[in-house]
């Protein structure tokens, strides 16, 4: 439906106004965090600074508010129960009998106002959708937390849609009605509905809402499909959103928004003026939100750049299919991943992208195979492997690390540690060789990128690779964890064991992928 993005966007324009905001989710379902989640049933797993595993809604808070989000962000379900029970062991209860209410919604209320820095405004996104079971204590902590604050101080905007029947040419209130009446059954009243919609919704309409709805029909503010996601904090500012919420919380003073920045996008992504196809090969192609870090901050580098980029998804499991699909490519992209699945596909992927000097990026699995590729067929290591694959009798030249430092803490990892929130997670420095193309691309030689890995490139190989002509050209400080890879006589092949695509921005697009985009640009010249 949208709510990430509407809530995004809401964000966007109150900033433009100069207030500081922050962006909360809420997930309804029993995972801890959505860490172990199958990519194909949730979308990608979106990792912040601090090294939390969150919805791929706080990546778009942080991509359209520029603001870092942190561990407490993102609350589950699975979480605050997790608590709950906890604090229930250690008798924190006194004996009560622990309860839906008032437990788990104290518990959601505490965690909604937890370490909160200076802040103007707050917006809490609720997962799922009204009349889910799972959702309903969060909708009944809301419900509290707006009964026990100031009138003014918090509002209900709700997101609905308004489907359009073509065949009867004509738009459906219906849907929302009933999903009004089903929160005001829960005891809340939305101050403001959002209507999604693919034609306007006439006056007419509105009215029709408001009456049935018990809200005022400015307060209906219509949210028309948009072309490009970059395009919804201009169309909502258009529809009066945030100047609707600000009426509504009794904020009168404020200034115009200030939306250069957003025009500049807009203008640009509709005017490209190059045209690149990029090659994806992945598992998880079914549901493009499975990459959706990855495809905004191919995006954004090309709407820097000018150009428009056809991201040809090809499946890692259909190798007879791929050899045909590589032929128009400009750039290869081999991202993260996990298991033994589709692996043959990747690394035939990578060995085109070497041989025939196709710009190649392989990002966090990408570059693990990467190197697993390059041991096989130029070190003719036949039996190189990670032990990620379990495979008997391998050269594991990706091996699971079984200790490394992080804020001056030892983390021991072994095979018996738990699955679910165990990897190499969140920002870690990583110190750069100076004679190098990342370096090129950086401009330093100390960055900070965000990780999410269990296994490592074993460091032993660096001679041999290096003799052969692959080099490490980026490592951990403590020079124990290879962090970039590279073949310096081909055109632009680049390996990174980090997620440069987490931190782009489309106000702020990301070198690697700049770099990345250019040699594609440049390929495509030389064809
Ligand atoms: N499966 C690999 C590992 O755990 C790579 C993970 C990833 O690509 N995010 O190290």
């Amino acid at each position: 439906m949208g709510k990430g993005l509407t809530s995004a966007s809401l964000a966007t324009n109150l900033q433009a106004r100069g207030f500081k905001v922050k962006l909360r989710k809420l997930d309804p379902y029993l995972n801890i965090d959505p860490g172990t989640m199958n990519p194909n049933q949730h979308g990608e797993v979106f990792v912040t600074n601090d090294g939390a595993e969150t919805d791929l809604d706080l990546g778009h808070y942080e991509r359209f508010t520029g603001v870092n989000a942190t561990k407490n962000d993102n609350i589950t379900a699975g979480s605050v129960y997790q608590n709950v029970i906890k604090n229930e062991r250690k008798g924190k209860y006194l004996g009560n009998t622990v309860q839906v209410i008032p437990h788990v919604t104290d518990e959601i209320k505490f965690r909604i106002f937890n370490d909160l820095k200076k802040i103007d405004f707050l917006i809490v996104e609720v997962g799922g959708t009204v009349g889910d079971i799972e959702s309903l204590p969060f909708l009944e902590a809301i419900r509290q937390l707006s009964n026990e604050m100031l009138k003014n101080q918090t509002i209900f905007i709700h997101l609905t849609l308004v489907p359009y029947l073509k065949a009867a040419d004509e738009l459906k209130t219906k849907p929302t009605q009933h999903s009004v009446k089903e929160l005001r059954g829960i005891g809340i009243q939305p101050d403001l509905l959002i209507c999604r919609c693919e034609k306007r919704i006439s006056k007419k309409d509105k009215e029709k809402i408001a009456l049935f709805c018990n809200i005022s029909s400015k307060n209906i503010i219509q949210a028309l499909d948009v072309k490009s996601i970059y395009d919804l904090p201009l169309v909502l500012n258009k529809e009066h959103l945030d100047e609707r919420v600000l009426f509504n919380l009794g904020v009168t003073k404020y200034k115009k928004a200030d939306l250069k920045n957003w025009e500049k996008i807009s203008l640009l992504q509709k005017n490209p003026k190059n045209f690149v196809n990029i090659g994806i090969i992945g598992k998880y192609i079914q549901l493009k939100d499975a990459y959706k870090s990855l495809t905004e901050a191919l995006h954004h580098s090309g709407i820097y750049n000018s150009t428009e980029i056809k991201i040809n998804w090809i499946s890692a499991e259909s190798s007879k299919t791929m050899k045909s699909s590589f032929k128009n490519l400009n750039g290869i992209l081999v991202p993260g991943g996990f298991g033994k699945r589709g692996i043959l596909g990747k690394i035939n992927s990578i060995k085109f992208a070497r041989e025939h000097n196709i710009p190649f990026l392989g990002i966090c699995f990408g570059m693990q195979l990467a190197v697993i590729e390059y041991a096989k067929n130029v070190l003719n290591i036949k039996n190189a492997s990670s032990s990620e694959f379990n495979n008997k009798n391998a050269e594991n030249i990706i091996g699971l690390m079984t200790e490394w430092i992080k804020d001056g803490r030892n983390v021991k990892r072994s095979i018996h540690t738990d699955y679910g929130g165990s990897m190499r997670l969140g920002s870690y420095k990583c110190v750069l060789d100076k004679n190098s193309l990342i370096y090129k691309i950086y401009g330093k030689n100390s960055i900070d990128e965000r990780h999410r890995h269990r296994y490592e490139m074993n460091v032993k190989y660096e001679a041999l690779l290096n003799k052969n002509g692959m080099i490490i050209s980026g490592k951990s400080p403590d020079k124990i964890l290879p962090e970039v890879i590279e073949i310096p006589k081909h055109s632009w092949y680049l390996g990174v064991q980090f997620h440069p695509e987490l931190s782009s921005q489309p106000l702020k697009p990301h070198p690697i992928f700049n770099s990345f985009l250019r040699a594609s640009l440049k390929h495509k010249k030389n064809i």
